[in-house]
């Protein structure tokens, strides 16, 4: 159930703070997320049809999650009866070993990879590496990110946190078959990395991909990408092994028409996805010759017999959430702690990982709930509900100190609230106390204070007024003086 690849970084607020202090980031970050947010935009408003559309996609993969278990069955079917092979996984490690074990029987000791969300999960490359077999990626950004010895911080751009200049260091440095004098220009960059991945692919007998969609009718799978070098590994090495997670599923071809026409105007911001390729089992004569298709839970079940948390599964990952979210804009993809970046890491990630450590806890906190997720979002997942929704499992989950300050607060406030008595009698002593506060200096003095210095540290405290409204209310009701 964990994420191997980020065990061990700090929680979102120690993150996001280090990442705040970095200006070259949120330099790299603005630079790209600002043209991609109106360019969507400018792709979403050619479409008259747009709220119908994510209304029908919402209802296609709410309906799919709700009969998971028949379209799971019968996708097993349709791959089996076209000559490939089922494997289930129920967690990372399982998923894992059954890659390390295929890639062993298949004979290779390298392997070439479609950039994949859910093998990014499973932390794929590390268990590959434990076992001897070189994992290389071969989408031009997740490449960038491996030569860099880095995690990827965005779900389409996994390197939007490097700009030009730091790509020409890493190639220059890690790349044996680099040109002499590689520059900056991204056409030479581009075309260095294509010679060096032309090797590869012409070598390897192995591939690994994910999906972004599996079609449970014919049993076929079906994976977007722009750059075409997916397809290559789709189709040049003799045996392909598809880690996909189960929510994946779409019932049949008609459905994908839906999504085509939402993921690449809400991802890239494109009319049509640049490379979409499909493929059902094994054709002879015709790309590999042996298919495995690893079916990931890690978590999603879980996920799924949760009534609020479970729309996180209908994501279909195009990431408009993150480039309109303020808080990714500032503190970049690391900061997460997951594979899974953004407002949709904020609550996916802690339902497939589970709440019991500090970092998962912290991550439906990593959101101002302004909402612009939610209005983005194709699939219409409404993340600022499952936000705050999540925030009361984590107070749940978190086990309370006996003594508790904010615990304790909460509670004289709620038993005050419920006694009008009571309440006036703590309005005339905190009347008393306003005038001490005034004489001492509002903002400084709350700073200190052990409750809301965490709150006024970062905002300014307003100033308290010179008289109580119920105060006001009784004089004004009076005709005479205030009576505090
Ligand atoms: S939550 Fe919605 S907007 Fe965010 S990546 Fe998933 S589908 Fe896209």
């Amino acid at each position: 159930m964990n994420l191997p690849a980020y065990l061990g970084m700090p929680s979102f607020p120690e993150a996001a703070a280090a990442a705040l202090a970095d200006p070259r980031l949120r330099g790299n970050l603005s630079r790209a997320t600002r043209p991609i947010r109106s360019k969507r935009a400018d792709a979403v408003a050619e479409l008259a049809d747009w709220a119908e559309l994510r209304a029908a996609g919402k209802a296609i993969k709410d309906h799919t999650l709700a009969h998971l278990d028949h379209y799971l069955l019968q996708l097993e079917q349709k791959v089996t009866a076209a000559g490939g092979h089922v494997h289930w996984a129920s967690d990372a490690a399982q998923a894992n070993a059954l890659v390390v074990s295929l890639t062993r029987a298949a004979g290779a000791d390298q392997v070439v990879k479609v950039k994949s969300m859910a093998t990014q999960e499973t932390g794929l490359n590390e268990a590959l590496a434990a076992a001897g077999i070189t994992a290389i990626e071969t989408d031009l950004a997740e490449l960038i990110v491996q030569l860099g010895r880095d995690k990827p911080s965005h779900i389409l751009v996994p390197a939007i946190h490097r700009n030009r200049a730091e790509i020409q260091e890493i190639f220059r440095r890690e790349m044996p078959d680099a040109p002499a004098g590689l520059t900056d220009d991204p056409a030479e960059l581009a075309a260095a990395a294509r010679t060096h991945l032309r090797r590869a692919f012409l070598s390897a007998t192995v591939g690994i991909s994910g999906a972004n969609f599996a079609i449970a009718e014919t049993g076929s799978l079906v994976v977007l990408e722009s750059e075409g070098n997916g397809r290559m590994c789709l189709t040049l090495p003799r045996t392909l092994i598809s880690v996909v997670g189960i929510e994946k599923l779409l019932p049949a071809w008609r459905d994908l028409e839906v999504f085509l026409a939402l993921l690449p105007r809400s991802s890239t911001a494109e009319r049509m996805n640049p490379y979409t390729s499909t493929w059902t089992g094994v054709t002879p004569g015709d790309g590999p010759r042996e298919f495995h298709l690893v079916l990931l839970d890690n978590g999603r079940t879980t996920a799924l017999a949760d009534r609020t948390g479970r729309q996180a599964l209908r994501c279909i990952r195009c990431s408009a959430c993150l480039n309109v979210c303020p808080v990714y804009e500032r503190v970049g993809g690391h900061a997460y702690g997951s594979p899974y970046p953004g407002p949709i890491g904020a609550i996916l990630t802690p339902q497939l990982r589970g709440m019991s450590s500090a970092a998962d806890r912290a991550l439906p906190y990593a959101s101002t709930l302004c909402g612009a997720c939610y209005d983005v979002c194709p699939v219409a997942i409404n993340i600022p509900e499952a936000l705050v929704y999540l925030r009361g499992r984590a107070v749940e989950a978190h086990p309370q100190a006996p003594f508790d300050p904010e615990r304790l607060a909460l509670g004289a406030a709620a038993w005050t609230l419920r006694d009008p008595r009571r309440l006036a009698v703590a309005q005339r002593a905190a009347s008393a106390s306003r005038r001490l506060i005034n004489a001492a200096g509002s903002a400084a003095w709350t700073k200190r204070l052990p409750l809301l210095g965490g709150w006024t540290r970062t905002r300014e405290a307003p100033a308290v007024p010179p008289e109580s409204f119920r105060s006001w209310w009784a004089r004004r009701s009076r005709g005479g003086a205030p009576d505090a």
